[in-house]
């Protein structure tokens, strides 16, 4: 037997999710398959979505000649855009998109030799103050790229700081920022992550980028009647019950002291796994499929869970980290994060893929 640690991933509700995005955001719309699939497996999510999705998204140039290895086709833009210039020749032989951030990198492309025209999606910095080029400087930049002749199509892209703030007038404010910057241009335009696209229905582009909601992840507190269904279920078992009396205290630095006489099950995941280690007592799991609660400081290998209510309970039953009826992003707000993270984190689990 081996250890049961599964993250079992279900394609269908991928689509399905792809699919929502899509008609939710109309155009087209890029699936973010970054960080690998954000931890559910990038060569696999994107074989699920070939011949559907209008293209993919991903952060690196590593992870889009994956993509390519594995045979997959179709648009792969690079959100990062290349980190050195010698990435250009690579991005013309594998066929990718690319971001531009930065004015210096136009002096990249004006220096490369290319033999095909580049696609390039050049981001704007509307207020999320991390890439992209000031608001100002785009108006040089598309001339510069259109004079180089090595360009033949031009994206403009921003990126949302609060997208799934829904009473917030962040969004709207770079919205305004973004479409004032490109007046009478005629380019194509891409502004919506997940929470732009759930969000912000008056605030779609040609191009959505569609990442967590693919994954079932929240994004926007909204509740749609065809909310994206969870794509991964995190699945262990009880590996050893422990009876204890009141006063007991359990795992690494005794923080967790039983207040009554406690039955306690051991489950085969912990922070090695991708579990967040900072998740305090109370945080929910569910123990064959009945809400229950972490006790004790999660370990590299095992966490604890209390019992008392789940009398059944005992070695080999099935324990749900999060998934299906434990949505990852209560898991994750017990632990002080977001969901975002605990998909990106998930490893050495056994991976699972249903169609
Ligand atoms: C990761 C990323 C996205 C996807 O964001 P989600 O919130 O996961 O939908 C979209 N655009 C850019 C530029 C990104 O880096």
């Amino acid at each position: 037997m081996s250890r049961p640690l599964t993250a079992t991933i279900d394609l269908s509700a991928l689509r399905h999710n792809y699919a929502l995005a899509r008609r939710l955001h109309g155009g087209k719309v890029l699936a973010i398959l970054k960080a690998n699939g954000y931890g559910h497996g990038a060569v696999r999510c994107a074989e699920a979505l070939a011949g559907i999705a209008d293209g993919f998204g991903v952060a690196a140039i590593e992870e889009a000649i994956q993509l390519r290895e594995a045979g997959v086709q179709g648009p792969i833009l690079l959100l990062e855009g290349w980190f050195e210039p010698a990435e250009l020749a690579l991005i013309e032989r594998y066929e990718l998109w690319t971001a531009l951030h930065s004015l210096e990198q136009i002096d990249d492309i004006e220096a490369a030799e290319l033999t095909r025209p580049l696609t390039v999606w050049v981001k704007i910095d509307s207020g999320m103050h991390r890439l992209g080029l000031a608001p100002a400087d785009f108006r040089q930049a598309h001339a510069r790229l259109l004079a180089s002749g090595k360009v033949g199509r031009i994206v403009a892209m921003t990126h949302f700081s609060r997208a799934d703030e829904l009473d917030c007038a962040t969004t709207p404010q770079q919205h305004a920022c973004f479409v004032e910057t490109l007046a009478d241009l005629p380019v194509e335009t891409s502004l919506c992550n997940s929470g732009g696209i759930l969000g912000w229905p008056a605030l779609h582009g040609d191009w959505g980028r569609a990442g967590v909601m693919l994954y079932g992840g929240t994004a926007a507190d909204r509740l749609l009647p065809d909310w994206p269904r969870p794509v991964m279920n995190f699945d262990s078992r009880i590996i050893a019950v422990r009876e204890l009396a009141a006063g007991e205290p359990i795992g690494y630095g005794g923080g967790f002291v039983t207040e009554r006489p406690t039955r306690v099950g051991v489950v085969a995941c912990g922070y090695a796994d991708g579990y967040p280690r900072v998740a305090p007592a109370g945080t929910p799991v569910l123990i064959d499929g009945q809400r229950g609660r972490l006790i004790g400081r999660v370990s590299m290998d095992m966490l604890t869970v209390d019992l008392n209510d789940h009398p059944a309970a005992g070695v080999g039953t099935p324990v749900r980290l999060w998934g299906e009826d434990l949505p990852a992003c209560e898991v994750a707000a017990a632990a002080g994060t977001i969901d975002y993270e605990l998909f990106c984190n998930v490893k050495r689990a056994a991976f699972v893929y249903h169609d």
